[in-house]
């Protein structure tokens, strides 16, 4: 199957892409294979993939051994329901999350999306509390913050980035404290958290839970902020009994350098949700884990069950492959690997700094971000890019790179060469 000029018309008139206009829609590029940190255009070029597919192809396209997964499982059964029903591949997959995550945290529920894992931390605080017989509903978290684009994470997404202005009395109304402003490797400044303590104080005996991206605020501007901010939370979570999740969907399974972000504080939050590179970025499966003391409390409520049970939970397929991907990350040295990316962007991406039209740089494990003083012109940023063999993917003035970790020195040269190109 190859891709015809028809064909590209045909999508442009009738398949919606993320986040584009019906109307006015950008070009979009025909991709008809991808191998190792390869895509290969219809026309036959490779670019070098700087975005393992948003976070998720951590040991890049068409391996060999989560193929192989997917055939193999494929020839059992591809889905079966979940309930009433179990499977050796969700057993294997959960008992593989359990080990590898907090000890803490010990139930684990499967579903569909990173969107769909933080409706269910939602719910499960929710309905954590109703257990115990207060009610606490609203959510604390931070401005900046992405969570998914379903109802309820919306919600808690930045409340002024255009999706709370659209859906203004249909959002449900949280709290937001201001972003974190300590970076990374700044000195801590005991001031950075007040904001956050001030608002938890204040509201403490109606919130459920704090929901935040650990160290990293992906969509929401990309910033990565001190762990310290991150440790203070969880110590005023622990003083005002409030549950703290930590949507770990961008950051999971060594993205910062850490196999989870929420390890460069040393916390361990009550419910973690998972997703993205889950399944090495073959399919769609997120998982949110929680402890036993939050699984029994909701358990022992007046609904007796936990109240979430998507069509394809648990989906054989798609844990057959996360399970796989798994597997390969304990065995393929993704902490040397995500290190190596990580000095190789910082001695290439830090000088672009310098640049006038350049705001900012920084840079985490594997994840390189360059910040512009305006918003870029992506149609035209991605035209440039291909032609220089490389797949980078800008938004607003974020210029950024997350590639799988399998990427060599010299392929990761070529992408922060187009973007010194670009940015000159
Ligand atoms: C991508 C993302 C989500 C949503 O995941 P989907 O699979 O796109 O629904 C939620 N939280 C974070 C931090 C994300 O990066």
């Amino acid at each position: 199957m190859s891709i015809s000029a028809a064909d590209l018309e045909f999508d442009q008139r009738h398949i919606w892409h993320p986040y584009t206009s019906m109307s006015h829609p950008l070009p979009c590029y025909p991709i008809e294979a991808a191998s190792g940190v390869e895509l290969q255009l219809a026309d036959g070029r490779k670019l070098v993939d700087g975005m393992s597919s948003w976070w998720a192809a951590i040991h890049g396209y068409n391996h060999p051994r989560l193929n192989q997964a997917a055939n193999s499982q494929l020839e059992k059964m591809s889905h079966v329901m979940f309930g009433g029903i179990t499977h050796p591949a969700a057993i294997a997959l959960c008992r593989q999350l359990v080990d590898i995550t907090p000890a803490a945290l010990e139930c684990v529920f499967l579903a569909d999306s990173g969107s769909v894992a933080v409706e269910v931390s939602l719910k499960m605080a929710l309905q954590y509390w109703q257990a115990r017989g207060e009610k606490r509903q609203r959510i604390l978290t931070l401005r900046h913050g992405y969570h998914g684009d379903t109802f309820g994470a919306m919600s808690v997404c930045d409340p002024d980035n255009s999706m709370h202005s659209l859906y203004q009395g249909y959002l449900t109304s949280h709290l937001f404290a201001s972003a974190p402003q300590c970076r990374f490797d700044d000195q801590w400044d005991e001031q950075d958290i007040a904001p956050f303590a001030a608002l938890l104080e204040q509201h403490a005996g109606e919130v459920a839970a704090v929901i935040l991206e650990p160290v990293v605020q992906g969509a929401g501007g990309m910033r990565i902020y001190h762990p310290t901010y991150l440790r203070r939370v969880r110590e005023l979570c622990d003083r005002h009994q409030v549950l703290l999740i930590a949507d770990e969907i961008a950051t999971g399974f060594g993205r910062t350098g850490k196999l989870f972000a929420c390890e460069h504080a040393g916390i361990t939050p009550d419910i973690l949700c998972l997703g993205k590179a889950l399944t090495g970025g073959y399919m769609t499966l997120s998982a949110t884990l929680t402890t036993r003391h939050v699984a029994e409390t909701i358990s022992n409520g007046a609904a007796g069950c936990f109240m979430h049970g998507p069509t394809f939970m648990g989906n054989p397929l798609a844990c057959a492959v996360a399970s796989a991907s798994l597997s390969l990350l304990a065995e393929n040295r993704w902490q040397q690997q995500v290190a190596a990316i990580e000095q190789q962007l910082k001695q290439q991406l830090l000088p672009l700094a310098a640049l006038p039209k350049v705001a900012d740089v920084r840079v985490l494990g594997a994840i390189g971000v360059v910040e512009m003083h305006q918003p870029v012109d992506v149609a035209q940023l991605q035209r440039l890019f291909v032609e220089r063999g490389v797949w980078i993917r800008p938004f607003g003035k974020l210029i950024y790179l997350m590639p799988p970790y399998i990427i060599q020195p010299q392929q990761l040269s070529r992408l922060t060469d187009a973007i010194g190109a670009a940015v000159a």
